[in-house]
């Protein structure tokens, strides 16, 4: 049984209160909060076994050197790869998605080539398309949004077509919680003969993901969403594609032999990680991953359908709301994101804070997207593993409070 008590009690931070009241954590979709697992996994390292990686013969190296290289072997097996060489350390989905664009795209996107991506994006999955676009010459074509702010599929042949040379898209949107059919999508570029890249970063931490069931050559995506530390992420390659890629950035760890001349590349994946890696933070990741794995990431998604259509149900009662994205529980994540004339969502983030209420409130870096919308900015709560019904309807209670407040200065 799913026992989110116990899971509460994992979490120090959880207990914390704010001006009096206990704390309600519900901005999951920024960053997640740790359990005292992988803060434990941090100090633990730390105290026990730091040292450089891959280069000592001493003791200490090589436990290091283990334990970071075992928590690339969990990464690999939690998104399903084939192997571990196909994980590739980043500091986060951003510098997984540069990473992308500055290698395989600047080698293999060429002028009168189309990028395809959904209206969706977060800016770290645009803004580099359309660095490469610009540089290119290629031309970053942006997928229609449906009326229910889902993306619009009637019309996904006018827009995959045998002129894309990439696919990139958010699976799950951090803007609007809409689920994307990536596999479907993947499935209609690998058709055309296009690259597939998927950004994991809403999905990867909520929900079973197998790269190889969607056929994506690239999946992106960050530790501090999923439990783990900030600093470390992920970029999953898929060995064919990665093979092919020239290195990012250059220096050491990344070469094999070095001449005054010239250099001779390190296998894979350490050909694209120069420099001293980010050890400790990986290693926190992979204990983030073990916590996971040991709640279940098909439970975790349920436990979040089950709040989503609880939290969908009170809001449906709130007259002066509007939530975006799907309403169906299997098109949407643990997001909701909505919009209301009566109050400025700054306010209203300011307003729920006081009750100890932590959301998001502001474009959520999809601008585009907001202006789609119709909106500048919105309101967002989002949930994880831990959160209760009881934490919605804290919110629903402030946000009604809000709206009376702000409506016509009742409290
Ligand atoms: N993509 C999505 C869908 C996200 O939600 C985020 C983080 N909000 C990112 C990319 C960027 O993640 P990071 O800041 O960890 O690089």
């Amino acid at each position: 049984m799913y026992d989110v008590k116990k899971i509460r009690e994992d979490f120090p931070i959880l207990s914390r209160e704010l001006y009096g009241k206990p704390l309600v954590y519900l901005d999951n979709a920024a960053t997640s909060q740790k359990p005292r697992q992988v803060i434990d996994a941090l100090t633990d390292y730390y105290t026990n076994y730091n040292a450089n990686v891959h280069r000592g013969v001493h003791t200490l190296s090589q436990e290091a050197t283990d334990l970071y290289e075992g928590a690339r072997t969990k990464v690999a097996r939690f998104i399903n790869a084939d192997e571990p060489e196909e994980i590739v350390w980043t500091r986060n989905t951003t510098e997984s998605i540069n990473l992308v664009a500055h290698t395989w795209a600047k080698a293999n996107i060429q002028a009168g080539d189309e990028i395809v991506v959904t209206p969706m994006e977060h800016h770290s999955n645009l803004v580099p398309w359309q660095q490469v676009a610009r540089e290119s010459g290629a031309k970053l074509r942006i997928m229609p949004l449906a009326e229910d702010a889902g993306l619009d599929m009637s019309q996904i042949d006018q827009y995959i077509t045998s002129r894309t040379k990439l696919l990139a898209m958010v699976h799950v949107s951090n803007g609007i919680g809409a689920v994307n059919p990536v596999k479907e999508l993947a499935a209609k570029a690998r058709k055309v003969g296009a690259a597939v890249l998927v950004d994991g970063a809403q999905s990867v931490p909520h929900m079973p993901v197998d790269v190889k069931d969607i056929d994506c050559d690239f999946m992106a995506f960050s530790g501090h969403k999923m439990l783990g530390p900030t600093g470390i992420g992920a970029l999953y390659v898929k060995r064919e594609t990665l093979e092919e890629m020239d290195p990012f950035l250059t220096g050491g760890e990344m070469v094999l032999e070095v001449w005054y001349d010239r250099a001779s590349w390190n296998d894979l994946p350490m050909r694209f990680e120069a420099g001293t890696p980010n050890i400790a933070d990986a290693v926190g990741l992979g204990a983030a991953v073990d916590y996971l794995e040991g709640i279940g990431m098909e439970n975790i998604r349920q436990h979040e359908v089950q709040l989503t259509e609880y939290a969908l149900d009170a809001f449906k009662e709130i007259e002066a709301v509007d939530l975006f994205g799907p309403l169906e529980s299997e098109r949407r994540g643990g997001i909701l994101s909505f919009h209301t004339d009566i109050v400025h969502p700054h306010d209203l983030g300011t307003f729920l804070d006081r009750d100890a209420i932590a959301i998001r409130t502001g474009h959520h870096c999809t601008m585009p997207l907001m202006r789609s919308l119709g909106v500048v900015a919105s309101a967002r709560a989002s949930l994880y593993l831990y959160n209760t019904e009881e934490e919605i309807d804290c919110l629903v209670d402030s946000l009604k409070r809000a709206l009376r407040y702000f409506g016509d200065g009742t409290r």
